[in-house]
């Protein structure tokens, strides 16, 4: 076969083509179909490059290679050269005339999972090795990559630094949820104490270590001396909570700001997730295209109101009044002092407000140790942004910068100095104000694709029970 220099399918539809019109050029891929007749064969080919497929039209007589042809089934992966030309066909603006074709692989009809179409995701997701072939998972895939594309780039553009922070942690501070242990002793001999308990000292670190929940409190010591910067990398929960928002796997985004407060931090937080839809919306226009056709009507509506509304802010005080002023019965009863449920924050954005909200002055019970303190003592200086559909997709607060505060707490909640000095001291030696808040990623592709279930937006998703792939 003549080599010719391979063209995406992306940027023969995307881009200018007219100097490739009535050249010989090569495209590969996978087949998605191929019908005709005696006279004539048509190849739908997608090279995952974009959700439209080419069309490769064979003559079958002048081709000759009736074998080859019987062989280009659906799932087949193929390289053809042949004529770029303008489709005569309705629903294609251009086509191949083929040449030549090469053969890279055959996918047995009897056994490739992935005939046509009607597969439900539930099948999908036991061939998680297949399925980012499927238009569905393919606009899924390239959706999330624009997504994090868009994270670097707007927090480049507003002068944030990517802070790489360890993936194994020493700590459980954060006590955002049951973690992981990272460990090489034998599970079957482990070396005991003297009181007969499993002596981490004689392990890799010499310490108990485990899967990070978080990179804040190292994203903190970043921001005390770079000003602003940003993680985004994997998060561990070993919590057993098989529903369809919690993965055990999943990616965080944690902003951390020097010179913040509260306000800075919900200004940042509502133009970044305005900043990124917008950047979905110009850039992913086929693929969203494509989600909201097969699964959800409402999506464009539903990202243009975030777009075109100014987000409300409340505190949680108010919330609770309208919560239970609203006569609604909610399955999990509101009083001050309770953490909001999904279905409350659900309320106050699809019912009460039509907007997306930020509540901001929790009580303090309900949130972690390292949150800023009211003036009030009872409530501290939490953010968190909600969205419709999904309830929380934020939560952040102004850090407690406040030695002696933050040390009252670390002892009121009962955790180890021994774990959290290197966090104390950065309020010790040249403290300031500084605020940050984290966004889970699966969240927001949750909300971006209109999908029903996190396990549909992560190429191999890790749950309970799950780690296949
Ligand atoms: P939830 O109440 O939904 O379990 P959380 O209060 O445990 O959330 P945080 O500890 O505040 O969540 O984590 C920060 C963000 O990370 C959340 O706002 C959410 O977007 C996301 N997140 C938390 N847990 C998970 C999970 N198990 N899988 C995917 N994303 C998660
Ligand atoms: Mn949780």
């Amino acid at each position: 076969m003549k080599h010719i220099k391979r063209q995406r399918i992306y940027d023969l539809l995307k881009k200018d083509h007219s100097h490739l019109l009535g050249e010989e050029i090569n495209v590969k891929g996978w087949v998605r179909t191929r019908r005709g007749n005696k006279n004539v064969a048509f190849i739908a080919l997608n090279d995952g490059s974009i959700i439209h497929n080419i069309q490769i039209v064979v003559d079958v007589k002048a081709f000759g290679q009736d074998e080859l042809l019987r062989a280009i089934t659906t799932g087949s992966c193929i390289s053809a050269n042949g004529l770029l030309v303008q489709s005569q066909g309705k629903g294609q603006t251009l086509e191949i005339q083929a040449s030549d074709i090469k053969l890279y692989g055959t996918a047995d009809p009897e056994k490739y999972p992935l005939q046509k179409k009607g597969h439900t995701l539930e099948f999908l997701r036991e061939i998680a090795h297949l399925r980012p072939r499927t238009n569905t998972f393919g606009a899924i895939f390239r959706i999330r990559h624009a997504l994090s594309f868009a994270i670097h780039k707007f927090f480049d553009e507003h002068g944030f630094y990517y802070l790489h922070t360890p993936i194994i942690t020493g700590s459980d501070a954060e006590g955002a949820g049951a973690m992981f242990r990272v460990t090489t002793l034998d599970p079957k001999h482990p070396p005991l104490t003297a009181a007969g308990e499993v002596d981490f000292s004689k392990d890799f670190f010499g310490k108990e270590t485990n899967l990070t929940v978080s990179g804040q409190l190292e994203g903190e010591l970043g921001a005390l001396a770079l000003s602003n910067i940003y993680t985004f990398g994997p998060t561990f929960r070993a919590e057993n909570s098989n529903t369809s928002r919690h993965l055990s796997e999943f990616w965080m985004i944690e902003p951390e700001m020097a010179f913040y407060d509260i306000h800075d931090n919900m200004d940042l937080a509502e133009s970044f997730l305005k900043y990124l839809i917008r950047y979905l919306l110009e850039h992913c226009e086929d693929d969203l295209a494509f989600l909201q056709k097969m699964y959800d009507e409402e999506l464009t509506d539903r990202l243009s109101m975030i777009i075109d509304n100014a987000f409300v802010r409340i505190t949680y005080t108010e919330a609770i009044n309208i919560l239970e002023q609203s006569g609604q019965r909610f399955e999990f009863p509101v009083e001050w002092g309770v953490d909001l449920q999904s279905e409350h924050e659900r309320y106050l954005v699809e019912q009460e407000f039509r907007k997306p909200v930020i509540l901001t002055d929790y009580p303090r019970s309900i949130k972690a140790f390292y949150m800023k303190l009211n003036d009030d003592g009872k409530t501290v200086r939490a953010m968190d942004v909600l969205f419709p559909k999904i309830g929380e997709i934020v939560g952040g607060s102004q850090r407690e910068e406040d030695y002696e505060k933050l040390y009252g707490r670390i002892k009121e909640m009962g955790i180890e100095e021994g774990d959290v000095w290197w966090y104390l001291e950065t309020r010790k030696f040249g403290t300031a104000p500084h605020s940050g808040f984290g966004l889970g990623f699966e969240r927001l592709m949750l909300f971006v694709t209109g999908m029903g279930n996190i396990r549909d937006v992560i190429p191999f998703p890790r749950a309970p029970q799950n780690a296949d792939f």
